[in-house]
């Protein structure tokens, strides 16, 4: 079987977490601070809070951008449904944008379109989706045009560039989730990141209890802190992650190559100042023909995955809440992709395998 995903767990992240065990300070601690620090140096910015999972980082993020009852947040229908949970959870009210068709961000037009419908709307809450980065010159001039706050959802793209610069560091915080399946991981983990003092200090009294001094309590918080053990594995992790985006990036290459002539799907398309970290290889099968593409991946045991089949306002979670939200292209989109193991456990042989089964299917198309 050749899987969707797998993380990568060396002997250093073994070692590190039966350090942390021994030492008897297994809950958050100065291994989590040291992990901030340098996860915050990577990505060039200047602080960082680590969390318990990605869902809490964007909480925190939101929660220490201002969002409350009453307040809008505008977002991409077509993400994993954190992204507009955190949303709900910070008690503000998420509008929805639709996509670009070619690389399955939010669009600008599509941003610009809401903002215009509804001068209300004080944050955007994107997501760089599958290890794209959004069109992040048309979202800065929107970003000034309209004084809007910027947060960055960048649990698919550690690593990701937008014209040379890292992606985490454009919006006034970013949040990152180190689930297994991401491109590095700390088993459960999240982190959120900005450049605004004030910002990191909000988010650090909201992971720990709304507390700074010991035992007083400024302001309603919570416990959404990593711990040592956590924090151990992603030290470790962070310094082989430019290795592994770099083997992603081959098995795209081989993809784009081995696929450019196959019949039946369409290949991921990346914008000219985007350094794409493929955290999914998504390809579109239009016409109907997705479901005949998986029982074909299925019979050669071939992992997938359908991220995501259905938008995040139809979810029936929502109840209806956002029947009136119009999403054409996702509405498309939704029904077409299909994303393709990428990851850096591939075998040289593994990428083939999939490359030769993607091609002979689409020949029994013709
Ligand atoms: C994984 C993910 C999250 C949530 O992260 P968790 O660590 O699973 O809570 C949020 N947004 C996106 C786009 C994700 O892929």
């Amino acid at each position: 079987m050749i899987s969707i995903a797998k993380p990568i767990i060396g002997e250093e992240e073994r070692q590190a977490v039966l350090d942390v065990l021994d030492s008897g300070m297994i809950a958050s601690g100065t291994v989590t601070n040291k992990f901030e620090e340098e996860f915050a140096s990577y990505i060039g910015v200047k602080f960082g809070v680590a969390t318990n999972n990605g869902t809490t980082a964007l909480e925190t993020a939101l929660r220490a951008l201002g969002a409350g009852v009453g307040v809008k947040v505008l977002t991409t229908p077509f993400s994993f449904i954190a992204s507009t949970n955190a949303i709900v959870y910070a008690g503000a009210t998420p509008v929805f944008a639709d996509i670009d068709e070619k690389s399955f961000n939010i669009s600008a037009e599509s941003i610009e379109a809401k903002l215009q419908e509804d001068s209300d709307i004080r944050i955007l809450l994107i997501v760089h989706l599958f290890g794209q980065p959004c069109d992040m010159d048309a979202i800065m001039l929107l970003v000034k045009k309209y004084d809007l706050l910027l947060l960055e959802d960048c649990a698919q793209a550690h690593g990701a560039e937008w014209g040379g610069q890292k992606i985490g560091s454009f919006g006034n915080a970013a949040a990152f989730s180190f689930y297994p399946t991401k491109n590095m991981t700390t088993s459960e983990g999240g982190m959120v990141l900005t450049n605004d003092e004030n910002t990191a200090r909000r988010c650090r009294m909201l992971v720990n209890h709304g507390m700074e001094k010991r035992y007083y309590h400024d302001s309603i918080g919570y416990n959404y802190r990593m711990t040592n053990i956590s924090a151990a594995i992603g030290r470790f992790q962070l310094k082989k992650l430019d290795e592994w985006n770099h083997k992603r990036r081959g098995n795209a290459a081989f993809y784009a190559g081995a696929l450019a002539k196959a019949q039946g799907v369409l290949l991921p398309e990346c914008l000219p100042k985007a350094h794409h970290v493929y955290h999914q290889y998504t390809v579109k099968v239009p016409g109907n023909k997705r479901d005949e593409l998986i029982r074909c991946l299925e019979e050669n045991q071939i992992g997938y995955g359908v991220f995501y089949p259905l938008s995040i306002p139809e979810q029936r979670c929502y109840d209806g809440q956002f029947s009136d939200v119009r999403v054409p292209v996702t509405d498309t989109i939704k029904q077409e992709v299909l994303s393709i193991p990428v990851h850096p456990s591939l075998t040289p042989q593994d990428v083939s395998t999939v490359a030769d089964v993607i091609y002979a299917f689409g020949g029994v198309l013709l």
